[in-house]
């Protein structure tokens, strides 16, 4: 039988992006690859923008604190401007290496997706039964939010940018890691204030069991979204949210 959920006392639906509204093979095989591959150019046309001066400021301070904790980042040259800028290349791919959730990073892999998807060498990607379930809560009245760790831009680009289509219309708001990271409680009660609802009025979905404990303890109500089989199952994750493999499970 479906899930309702304004029978559980939701007005609000909360989607997580990765492994739920989108595969987690669009993030990592095509997103990632193309903000490296294009990583090189990006700053050589842009190195000298107001925009990049300022991330790189913000770079510089993420760089600082890597050599204090001996992570020991690629040596920062600059020496000249074509050392900098070599160096700024060699640290963010150090970055991506490390899959860091990098501020400084996540802005400027937003700068160089919008390139790519206003020249539509990028696409985004949704599983085919979101659209029709966005469209059936909405047109009851639910009202539907983003939250993911990519930030705000990536995200609009993605459902902005589909194959077929836009499904931006259907969104109340989109909120990333501004709001606090995904496996905090705290997040959880700042997204409910910042939409004016109760906890208890959003139904949150998400493929992280980590992500829906920390929503629950907020008083949210959560499911779990296993799209497929999980490559590889850790037997010590506690698996206590309701199960669903696709939106059409829920009415
Ligand atoms: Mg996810």
């Amino acid at each position: 039988m479906a899930i309702n959920p304004e029978s559980l006392g939701a007005k609000a639906v909360l989607l997580d992006i990765e492994g739920t509204t989108t595969p987690v093979a669009f993030v990592f095989d095509v997103l990632f690859p193309y903000a490296r591959n294009h990583l090189k150019d990006y700053l050589a046309q842009n190195f000298k923008t107001p925009d990049m001066q300022s991330m790189l400021q913000t770079l510089r301070k993420e760089h600082e604190t890597d050599v204090v904790k001996w992570a020991e980042p690629p040596h920062w040259d600059n020496t000249s401007e074509s050392a900098e800028m070599r160096t700024v290349t060699l640290y963010l791919l150090w970055l991506m290496d490390k899959d860091r959730k990098s501020p400084a990073l996540k802005r400027l892999q937003g700068k160089i997706w919008e390139g790519g998807y206003r020249s539509k060498a990028l696409q985004g990607e949704v599983y085919p039964d979101v659209p029709p379930a966005l469209k059936r809560w909405t047109e009851r009245g639910l009202q539907v939010y983003i939250y993911s760790s990519g930030s705000v831009l990536a995200q609009k680009l993605l459902f902005g940018n589909l194959k077929d289509g836009d499904l931006i219309r259907y969104f109340r708001g989109f909120f990333d890691t501004r709001m606090g990271p995904k496996n905090a409680p705290e997040s959880y009660r700042k997204i409910a204030k910042e939409t004016r609802h109760a906890p208890k009025e959003i139904l949150f979905i998400s493929d992280q069991e980590k992500e829906l404990k920390a929503a629950r303890q907020s008083g949210l109500h959560t499911l779990l979204c296993i799209r497929q089989t999980q490559p590889f199952e850790n037997p010590d994750t506690e698996q206590t949210s309701t199960t669903i493999k696709t939106f059409d499970e829920i009415d």
